[in-house]
């Protein structure tokens, strides 16, 4: 088990395996998208394999694969099922746009993947354009019904913005309605790879009252340890709605998580600058007890909370990155 200095126990990883992406998200990167990373600066699948099974066996037991957008990646099903047979490994999980997932989903149920993330901002066809720079939402649909369809447990993330899809709240709560889906709405976060403004006149408070002003039934459930969401009910909906204090970070105190960027950096915090490469530190050779070593000694410097990893993250003038490069 790894556990940081405040005694927080890190079991979950999340590991971007590009930065590559189809979509250009207003909210996570500029229209003409990033300077891609070239080749040789990822990780291969193989690096990734082999920082995966380290991690599980130092106490991590959830493992999440995102990106950019990890469908872009070539070989990717192949990794998938290597990452599922990593013994102690207990749930291995996914976020995508939902591009290129649905001809793909028969795959992951084989896989043994029970639940996604699918971004979704909005359920209209222009405003998709708008947000995303490029079309697709049949094709979001599409996934979300083929998930469903086979069992597999769909939570939707949707990034809410002031003058974007505000108008998309309201008919999101009711997609819960008549499907069984989560409906998470995310506060916007600065790292959209251009500037760290962002308008915080949505958050997570904002929002709630938004929706009960809709659903005057609705109703906080319970939310399991090291959630970031908070979780509601509304009575007769097959489905439920959460809501992620992002840029608050009222969650800190219960984070589980640390993050690996698409060339191996371990981030212990979304907001933190990441000091370790496990990408170079593997091609100099280390031995896996060596980079245990490494793994332990970067989680101990795990800050206390987000503000904390944000200071730092400004004081080295990196604060205008994209969540892709990141691994949301
Ligand atoms: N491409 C995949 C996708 O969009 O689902 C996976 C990567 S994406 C970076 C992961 C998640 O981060 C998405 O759900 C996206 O909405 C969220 N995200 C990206 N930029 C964000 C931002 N600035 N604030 C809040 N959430 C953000
Ligand atoms: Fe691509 Fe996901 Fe970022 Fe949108 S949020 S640009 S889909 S990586």
């Amino acid at each position: 088990m790894i556990t940081d200095s405040y005694g927080r126990t890190i079991s979950y990883l999340r590991l971007a395996v590009t930065d590559r992406c189809n979509l250009r998200c207003t909210y996570c990167m500029p229209e003409e998208g990033l300077n891609w990373l070239p080749r040789n600066e990822l990780m291969t699948y193989e690096e990734m394999l082999r920082i995966c099974s380290l991690f599980v066996k130092m106490g991590v037991e959830k493992i999440r694969v995102t990106g950019g957008e990890p469908f872009v990646r070539k070989g990717l099903l192949s990794f998938l099922k290597s990452i599922s047979r990593i013994p102690g490994l207990k749930e291995l999980t996914l976020t995508t746009n939902g591009l290129l997932t649905a001809p793909l989903v028969p795959e992951l149920k084989k896989i043994g993947i029970k639940s996604v993330n699918l971004s979704l901002d909005t359920l209209d066809n222009d405003r998709f354009t708008q947000i995303a720079h490029r079309n697709g939402l049949d094709k979001v649909l599409s996934t979300m019904d083929k998930l469903l369809e086979y069992g597999i447990k769909v939570k939707i993330n949707t990034v809410v913005m002031e003058n974007r899809n505000i108008d998309d709240i309201i008919p999101l709560v009711q997609l819960t309605k008549a499907l069984p889906v989560s409906v998470r709405f995310i506060e916007e976060m600065p790292f959209n790879g251009k500037s760290r403004e962002v308008s915080l006149s949505w958050n997570y408070l904002h929002i709630l009252d938004h929706i009960r002003e809709h659903f005057p039934s609705i109703g906080k459930a319970t939310d399991p340890p090291h959630a970031t969401a908070y979780h509601y009910t509304i009575p007769g909906h097959k489905g439920d709605v959460g809501i992620i204090a992002a840029y608050t970070r009222l969650f800190c105190g219960s984070c589980n998580r640390v993050r690996i960027t698409p060339t191996g950096v371990v981030r212990t915090c979304l907001y933190d600058a990441g000091k370790l490469n496990l990408k170079d530190a593997l091609r100099e050779g280390k031995t896996n007890e060596e980079l245990k070593l490494l793994i332990t000694d970067a989680i101990l410097k795990k800050t206390l909370d987000g503000w904390e990893a944000q200071h730092m993250l400004v004081a080295q003038h990196r604060e205008h990155e994209s969540m892709a490069s990141i691994g949301g």
